[in-house]
């Protein structure tokens, strides 16, 4: 049942994995919409690049989000004029609008099955406190020529304060248009491989990039769309996005408005219909991954969903993540100003689906032109998101995740339940314990093998989640995603291997 229904009603081709060393101009890591996009523009130009992929393309975020191609992104102008003035606010506008038509413009000239459909999308409160911030986003709207209007209702059985409809936005089926744009890029010579795990990291004129198979690639130029990009490179990315997990419930739904909603306040209320299924996807439940792991946030949704409109008929659930930069913007460009031939793009805080196709149009520019229209805006050269209180807080955060899971000694107990995931003390050391239904144990040891921070157990996934930069584990041990390279030990094998970010 956590099977989001994007990659259960998608085919998508198997690529090859890779069975030489190999050599590259361009080689980009990580196959969602941001490697695939990037892969595609690239290939169309001629070049000589490769895409290589740890699992399987499209089966990252982009196969378990909501599929909304949107302009709003909550209160963001308002936040980059503050921050950076009207000006960049304007190119974060301009530049997301162009990624919608991206998507429109493929959907067309490749013919692609992907739902394509253009809408409005509305953004509204029901909490006091938030009128004054959707007013204020309403007056940028119009400095920016948004097409846009204030609302006082909106067509769903909701009471609101307030609400701001976008028109003309979109949404689509973003595994579909993945899969059609990785073929489209393979036939214009862009080459993909699958099943390739990067664990270590030269940089260099010539980068070299080692493989959990052992094979190795020399390249020219990187491109690291791994979602938490899997090389630092000084950039300290690490410290300056935090990983945040969200839920989606998908209730038998016939007729919804032609319309996709979301309001700006906690808990978050995101609706979002796919008239082809009728189905509608009701998201939220947000939180700090590896914090809030027992609580059952699909239950939750699904009263919501009573609560609004009366149905408990639910056909999907599932939950993923994102990264959200301290200053709301994404990171697209130079790894760091000393490396011109390593990119990255990351940090999109849930709205990727226009902000990875502006990444890699961005991405692009740089590498054809040296330059972008968009590069101060997305670059990590910019320091004001250090100096943010949000960047403060997140890594106080970390530091104490980190303290903490050292001085807990964890229960010596182990519960009679099945199903259970809980930290043990087996002979004086700490593992995570899970028992499944078939009375199978599994004890690993639960120290993260990305930076040391001690994993938390999320019973809604059965999975052991970082509470400092995300990264998850099945209670195997093995990596489902995040910044971690190598998977858990068992309790019977040596401690796990820590690598803080591929040096
Ligand atoms: C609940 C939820 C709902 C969302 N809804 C929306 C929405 O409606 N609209 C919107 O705009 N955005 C939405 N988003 C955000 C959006 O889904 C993501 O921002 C976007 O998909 C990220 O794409 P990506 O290509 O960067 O990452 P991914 O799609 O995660 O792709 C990264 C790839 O890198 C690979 N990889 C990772 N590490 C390595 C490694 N070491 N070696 C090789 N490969 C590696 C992975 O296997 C993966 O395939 C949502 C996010 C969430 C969490």
């Amino acid at each position: 049942m956590n099977t989001p229904y994007w990659l259960e009603s998608s085919e998508g081709k198997t690529y090859e994995t890779l069975q030489d060393d190999l050599s590259t101009d361009y080689l980009i890591i990580g196959g969602g919409i941001t490697g695939i996009t990037c892969l595609y523009l690239l290939s169309s130009m001629g070049l000589n690049v490769t895409l290589i992929d740890a699992g399987r393309i499209g089966y990252g975020s982009s196969g378990r989000n909501t599929g909304k191609a949107t302009c709003q992104h909550g209160y963001i102008y308002s936040r980059i004029e503050k921050t950076y003035g009207l000006e960049m606010a304007r190119l974060y506008y301009k530049i997301n609008n162009a990624a919608i038509q991206f998507i429109e413009d493929m959907t067309k000239k490749y013919n692609i099955d992907c739902q394509f459909r253009r809408l409005p999308a509305y953004m509204f409160t029901r909490d006091e406190n938030f009128v004054g911030k959707l007013e204020k986003e309403f007056v940028l709207y119009q400095k920016l020529s948004i097409d846009c209007s204030y609302e006082e209702e909106i067509p769903v059985p909701l009471k609101v304060l307030g609400a701001l409809k976008m028109n003309n936005q979109a949404q689509f089926h973003p595994k579909r248009f993945v899969d059609k744009m990785a073929e489209v890029a393979v036939n214009q010579g862009g080459r993909i491989f699958e099943g390739a795990r990067v664990i270590d990291f030269k940089p260099g004129k010539e980068c070299i990039i080692y493989l959990e198979s052992g094979k190795k690639i020399a390249a020219r130029n990187v491109i690291i769309s791994s979602h938490y990009p899997c090389y630092d490179g000084k950039g300290f990315y690490f410290a300056r996005m935090r990983p945040d997990r969200s839920y989606i419930v998908g209730i038998e739904m016939d007729n919804f408005p032609d319309a996709h909603f979301i309001n700006i306040e906690k808990p978050t209320i995101s609706l979002r219909h796919i008239p082809e299924e009728k189905i509608l996807l009701i998201s939220g439940q947000s939180h700090k991954t590896g914090h809030k792991g027992d609580v059952n946030h699909y239950e939750s949704l699904k009263e919501l969903a009573w609560e609004i409109f009366k149905t408990d008929a639910v056909k999907y659930q599932w939950s993923a993540q994102d990264y959200i930069p301290h200053d709301y913007v994404p990171y697209a460009g130079y790894i760091n100003s000393d490396y011109k031939n390593i990119f990255v793009a990351t940090g999109y805080r849930k709205w990727g689906l226009t902000n990875s196709i502006a990444a890699a149009m961005t991405i692009t520019d740089l590498i054809k032109e040296q330059a972008s229209e968009y590069e101060e805006l997305f670059s990590n050269s910019r320091v004001l998101d250090f100096v943010s209180l949000n960047f403060l807080k997140e890594n106080a955060d970390v530091a104490i995740n980190w303290v903490a899971g050292k001085l807990t000694l964890g229960e010596s107990g182990i519960p009679e339940d099945k199903d259970v995931g809980i930290v043990v003390n087996v002979n004086g050391k700490r593992c995570g314990y899970y028992r499944d239904l078939d009375d199978n144990i599994y004890l690993v040891d639960i120290t993260c093998p990305h930076v040391g921070c001690e994993l938390k157990w999320n019973s809604q996934e059965k999975s052991w989640d970082c509470p400092c930069h995300g990264s998850r584990f099945d209670y195997k041990g093995n990596i489902l995603e995040g910044p971690a390279e190598y998977s858990l030990n068992s309790y019977r094998e040596p401690k796990n291997k820590i690598n803080p970010q591929i040096k």
